[in-house]
């Protein structure tokens, strides 16, 4: 388990040095008091892992606030450092920092790369994304057009922003490079507290891939290590702002409410961590995209740092009170951060890709640093059309929900339409009868001014058998009935049916079924009288038919925008199948190569045996050399002891 580090930053003031104010903030050690008139105001002193006063520069920050969490990155835990505070307090300089005083990004970066090039047993391999969040919204600061991306999570992954490009990189310049086209697409606004105050919460994020290095290249199978996977998330935080003192209107009054809305949730976020065990209950990570997307660093697995930066002014003390706060909560949260290592099979795929490269490297020789950047941007290729077949995967999906729900929309329009139809075959139906009932049978009251309303029921209604319905009694039955004091006149279908308690038991039915016009009681105390039935059927008869004709147009413009979907559906289908064949043809590639590395290997440790048997041949002919040699050398002295006895031997006289 491991605590969360905060540091809290003070910025130069900004007001002059003789302005009398009566506040200060006084900082001691790694505590901060806000005095009045040099004496501390209880409920006004913090105290942090660390506090830098305004004369520190951002390298200080960045070594005793940053520096472990690099470093731990490379080798394979997450981490997160993210600036906090108010507008204009100096959160984008401590990131980005300036020309003459860099930042944390640029000063890890610059880290990162050194530190790799000299860990000379592993690889690795890193790639970078920069987004921000605008508005609730997710856009990618490196490709314009990705635009309101959305957010994923799944079992391998984990919380991932669906479609972000993400860059393969090999050195810092690169990424310095790609930092600086993000920036230029970053929102900017004007406030009257910072003329370029940022309006958007900014993620840098560094995934860096790292394994052992092979011993033996000539061997196969020899790949045991797991690959080490971590994610760097670098945070500059849109600021906090109180709207009535930023004097903000229209667009910039929504983005203040949204940047506040999701520092709000922020702040709920670590307010329930910070309450640790059991009573932290339901974290709300899915408040907002900010807290989503660092739900990991906040509450998981991940070293995480927060810099809290804060306004020295006195104008600001509310500000900076909260921003310590804040900050104060932070401290008290605990993450569990473990090393990321990675056996499956999207892992096993990038060390192949790096295996590849490593091969292509020892085939080439002489040209690799040509042969790296082709490499770099094949690879960069094939990593962005599995993003884009991911991208492509997630829209299909979503066109196929969208198209359900249209299908299953028409289906309901269509239904509806049958029904509208039974209703007008019906009310012609009922009305034919009804003629046809003048001069028959006298039909009972009841009867006939049931008939009067059977054409307006949907075919779903549930019709009561005639017999069942208890009989409307009739006004002379009137004393003993239920109806209430306030019945007067009138009766409304409703009131019919809680008379009838329960035989009409289709609500939904009576939900269909268009309203009716209130019916009169005749005055008359003997019998009630049918409405004017032709009438009421025509007037329904041209309600129902206008409602059949916006159905039908509603359908039309169903039926277009479902086409019209089917043909996107289609274009993506096709554009699917490109990416599809491109990665086939990657794979291909992929395929030769590892069959270029098969031959070139089979003809090294051919070199081999026959160097081996070279070797064998030499040494045998040294030993005999030597042999030879030796008996030359036993020769020649022999011989030269003989010529040397030979000479000095007296020479016997001729007789
Ligand atoms: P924020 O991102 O919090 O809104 P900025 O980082 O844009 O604020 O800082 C506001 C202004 O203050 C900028 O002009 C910046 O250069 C300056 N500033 C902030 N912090 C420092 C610092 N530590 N040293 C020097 N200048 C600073
Ligand atoms: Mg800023």
């Amino acid at each position: 388990m491991e605590k969360i580090s905060v540091g809290v930053r003070f910025r130069p003031s900004t007001s002059s040095p003789h302005s009398d104010s009566s506040h200060q903030w006084q900082i001691s050690d790694n505590a901060i008091s806000l005095c009045h008139l040099n004496t501390p105001i209880s409920g006004y002193t913090f105290a942090f892992d660390h506090v830098f006063d305004e004369s520190l520069g951002n390298a200080v920050v960045y070594r005793v606030l940053i520096k472990s969490i690099i470093d731990a990155a490379i080798d394979g835990f997450n981490g997160t450092a993210f600036a906090y505070g108010q507008t204009s307090s100096g959160k984008t300089y401590t990131m980005n920092g300036s020309e003459m005083d860099p930042g944390i990004i640029p000063l890890a970066i610059k880290d990162i790369f050194d530190t790799i090039h000299k860990t000379s047993e592993r690889e690795f391999l890193i790639r970078v994304s920069y987004m921000e969040i605008y508005n609730e919204e997710i856009n990618d600061l490196l490709v314009l057009e990705s635009q309101k991306l959305p957010i994923h999570e799944n079992l391998e992954r984990g919380v991932y922003v669906a479609g972000i490009r993400e860059e393969i990189v090999s050195n810092a310049e690169q990424v310095l490079q790609l930092l600086k086209l993000g920036e230029e697409n970053r929102h900017f606004g004007e406030t009257n507290m910072n003329a370029r105050s940022s309006r958007s919460h900014t993620i840098f994020r560094m995934v860096i891939e790292s394994r052992a290095k092979e011993e033996d290249s000539f061997k196969e199978d020899t790949i045991t290590d797991a690959v080490r996977v971590s994610v760097l998330n670098l945070v500059d935080l849109a600021g906090s702002e109180r709207i009535a003192k930023t004097g903000a209107e229209g667009v910039r009054l929504k983005e203040g409410k949204h940047i506040n809305k999701s520092l709000m949730v922020l702040g709920n976020v670590i307010n329930k961590l910070s309450e640790g065990g059991k009573q932290r209950g339901h974290i709300p990570y899915r408040d907002s995209k900010l807290t989503r997307i660092l739900q990991p660093a906040l509450g998981g697995n991940a070293k995480t740092s927060i810099i809290c930066t804060v306004a020295p002014e006195d104008v600001h003390v509310e500000e900076t009170r909260g921003t310590l706060q804040f900050a104060s909560r932070a401290k008290r949260i605990t993450n569990c951060v473990q090393v990321n290592e990675i056996l499956t099979d999207a892992a096993l795929l990038k060390r192949q890709k790096l295996e590849i490269e490593e091969l292509r490297k020892k085939l080439m020789g002489s040209h690799s640093e040509v042969l790296e950047q082709v490499l770099l941007k094949q690879r960069n290729d094939m990593h962005k059309s599995e993003l884009e077949r991911d991208r492509l995967a997630t829209e299909l999906e979503e066109e196929r929900k969208a198209r359900y729900a249209l299908e299953h929309r028409i289906l309901e329009q269509e239904k509806k339409i049958e029904n509208i139809m039974n209703l007008s075959v019906s009310a012609h139906f009922s009305s034919a009868c009804s003629q046809k009932k003048v001069g028959e049978r006298s039909a009972t009251p009841d009867e006939a001014h049931f008939l009067a309303f059977d054409h307006i029921k949907t075919p779903n209604f549930k019709c009561p058998s005639i017999d069942f319905v208890v009989r409307r009694p009739s006004y002379k039955e009137l004393e003993s009935s239920p109806i209430p004091d306030n019945f007067a006149d009138v009766a409304d279908e409703d009131l019919w049916t809680r008379l009838n308690k329960g035989c009409v038991t289709d609500l939904e039915a009576f939900q269909m079924t268009p309203p009716l016009p209130v019916q009169e009681f005749p005055s008359s105390e003997t019998s009630l009288v049918v409405p004017s039935n032709e009438e009421l059927q025509a007037k329904n008869y041209e309600r129902l038919e206008e409602d059949l004709h916006d159905v039908r147009k509603q359908c039309e413009a169903l039926k277009e925008q479902y086409s019209k979907l089917e043909e996107e559906n289609n274009i993506l289908k096709e554009e699917k199948i490109g990416l599809t064949d491109d990665v086939a043809c990657l794979e291909n590639e992929i395929n030769q190569v590892k069959s270029e590395k098969q031959v070139v290997l089979k003809e090294l440790k051919e070199e081999k045996r026959k160097l081996n048997d070279l070797r064998e041949e030499v040494r045998r002919l040294i030993t005999t050399f030597s042999q030879k040699e030796g008996m030359l050398t036993s020769l020649y002295s022999k011989s030269r002891a003989f010529v040397e006895n030979t000479k000095t031997a007296p020479i016997a006289p001729h007789e």
